[in-house]
């Protein structure tokens, strides 16, 4: 114990007389003569005491009590650690004594704090009914749960304040006897709200089944209608005064075929088909649809360049765009305003001053599409293209509107900006990158006719007899020798008994018994090299994925109108 102080004790106790008492008081020492030093904690006392010849002499009295302070300090520290981490649980949690027919907070968690900025940190010592007025359900239950000594779960819902809103939690409450309750809120909100969205999404997916579902269907009816009338007018003269109702028909056709589009479109039930592209055609044709979706206190102006470069992408998917930004335009104007779309080229350089940080130098094609409406703030506007984002109220809004908008522009490599200011409306523009049209293309067009002619003998596999037989009729009159069939089996019974070569198969996807794609692999089993088409009204991802058409087969969408089928036939067999 040398030089630790000790012997100026010793020697101040027996100077004075005063005895000294140390408490726990840490000494530097080897417990056996060869072993390290170590800290030990000792209850120390000096005493001086005099004997008979007047002589005094100090008594010193050491008690070893490290273990016991070892003992104490672990004790606050693991005191320290539970506090820790109750003070950093993820979960608000409380700790309610009661008082009277309340309950006094006795501590809550720094989650707690986070859960109701509004209270600040002084919510200590206060009364539950101060600090959540609306909860005397969980009052009592804070007091069942003590009285009967269960644990207690309830829901409660509470204001958390201006930025947080109203917010509704799942609550257990433990109870700590005698007079305490432990209570932790688990915040619900988000979870019901998702919970909520995914219902409303699944609902748009049945509505969307069911739309494809009648598009289908009707698709193999337009098929008919349009081919019938395209006879009739080739039969009819042009003065014959029948020629006028043929040709009411052959359009009502037509426009009926752009409706099931839409329906397939909306239902997303389409195969991905990337095409050079007219926007201002793609918008025209829109317009008598949006005009009905939209109703009559919207005004749509559109504002067509007279010539805008085409884009490459997928005709239903743009369509798709520019439905999914007018429904939001009409939703953003509740007393009526206008909608406009328009179209242009646009070449982003050095001099564009807006948009150049986005959206990269080149030539594009640009729909915009603008609104009077109410517009956004910049909170809003940060968020828009998330996933079940929005602002409207639950059933309103499923907030895919916009993530599906992005999605396409995404896959169709353009770029999508928004403008919008509170109460000054909003307008979207969508650049898509432009494409020369390709001169080819065009004699293409001129030369069709004779081009899609052919002497081929091809098999022709249809269920429905009204379709085979118009596509029959139209191969035969571009010269085809053409073998019908009306299901698998008899497709192969067909190409057994032919002996000459067969040249295309073409197939419906989806027929009772066999299907289109093993009919045809089973005709290439007997005939290897046989080319083939596939036809079908119904074309969704699911027809994909189960391999019924793999997605580079050759295929053509009905309802087909007759350049379009003699077209495909010929790509093909040429191909
Ligand atoms: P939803 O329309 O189902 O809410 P969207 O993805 O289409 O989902 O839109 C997300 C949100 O973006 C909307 O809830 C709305 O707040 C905002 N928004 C979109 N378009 C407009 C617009 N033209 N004017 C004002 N706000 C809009
Ligand atoms: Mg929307």
């Amino acid at each position: 114990m040398v030089g630790q102080d000790y012997e100026e004790l010793l020697d101040a106790v027996r100077l004075t007389g005063e005895p000294f008492i140390g408490k726990q008081m840490p000494v530097l020492l080897s417990r056996t003569p060869d072993s390290p030093l170590e800290t030990r904690y000792v209850d120390l006392i000096y005493l001086r005491i005099a004997d008979a010849d007047g002589q005094s002499s100090v008594i010193a009295h050491g008690n070893d009590v490290t273990e016991s302070v070892l003992a104490t300090q672990e004790l606050s520290r693991a005191k320290q650690l539970l506090f820790d981490q109750f003070a950093k649980l993820p979960v608000p949690t409380y700790l309610w004594e009661s008082r009277e027919d309340d309950f006094v907070l006795l501590i809550s968690n720094e989650a707690a704090v986070r859960a109701a900025p509004s209270h600040g940190s002084r919510a200590i010592g206060r009364l539950s009914r101060d600090l959540f007025p609306g909860m005397d359900a969980v009052r009592e239950e804070m007091a069942t749960a003590l009285r009967d000594n269960v644990v207690v779960r309830c829901t409660a819902q509470f204001d958390g304040g201006p930025k947080l809103g109203m917010r509704r939690v799942e609550l257990t409450i433990g109870p700590q006897q005698p007079s305490r309750v432990l209570v932790h809120a688990v915040d619900t909100t988000a979870r019901i709200e998702l919970e909520a969205q995914l219902r409303q999404a699944q609902k748009m997916d049945a509505v969307g089944r069911l739309a494809g579902g009648v598009a289908h269907d009707f698709n193999n009816l337009l098929t008919v209608i349009g081919a019938h009338a395209a006879f009739l007018l080739e039969s009819l003269d042009s003065g014959d005064a029948l020629h006028e109702d043929a040709e009411a028909i052959q359009k009502a056709g037509i426009r009926a075929a752009g409706l099931t589009r839409q329906l397939l479109a909306f239902s997303r039930k389409q195969i991905l088909k990337p095409s050079v592209l007219d926007l201002n055609a793609v918008v025209g044709e829109m317009e008598n649809m949006l005009r009905r979706l939209l109703g009559e206190d919207i005004e749509i102006v559109t504002r067509l360049a007279p010539i805008v470069k085409s884009v490459i992408a997928d005709a239903s998917q743009i369509e798709q765009v520019i439905m999914n930004l007018a429904v939001n335009g009409r939703d953003a104007m509740p007393d009526g305003g206008t909608l406009t779309i328009s179209t242009q080229t646009m070449t982003i350089d050095e001099s564009s001053v807006h948009s150049q940080h986005i959206v990269p130098r080149g030539e594009y094609a640009l729909i915009e599409v603008s609104d009077t409406g109410v517009g956004m703030d910049a909170t809003v506007k940060a968020r828009l293209f998330e996933p079940f984002f929005t602002t409207k109220e639950l059933g309103k809004g499923t907030g895919l509107g916009l993530a599906t908008v992005y999605g396409v522009v995404k896959q169709s490599a353009g770029y999508i900006l928004v403008d919008s200011t509170p109460g000054k409306g909003t307008t979207f523009r969508v650049y898509l990158p432009a494409v020369e049209p390709s001169a080819a293309r065009d004699d293409l067009r001129v030369a069709e006719d004779s081009a899609v002619r052919g002497i081929e003998t091809i098999l022709l596999v249809e269920d429905e007899p009204a379709v085979r037989e118009i596509a029959r009729r139209i191969l035969i009159q571009k010269g085809y020798v053409v073998l019908p069939a009306s299901n698998g089996a008899e497709a192969l019974a067909t190409s057994a008994a032919f002996d000459s070569t067969i040249h295309l198969v073409i197939s419906d996807s989806v027929m009772p018994g066999m299907t289109g794609a093993e009919v045809v692999r089973r005709l290439q089993e007997q005939r290897p090299g046989l080319k083939a088409l596939f036809m079908s009204g119904y074309t969704d991802d699911e027809i994909l994925r189960r391999g019924i058409v793999s997605s580079t087969a050759a295929f053509i969408q009905k309802p087909f109108m007759r350049d379009d089928f003699s077209r495909a036939v010929r790509e093909v067999l040429d191909g």
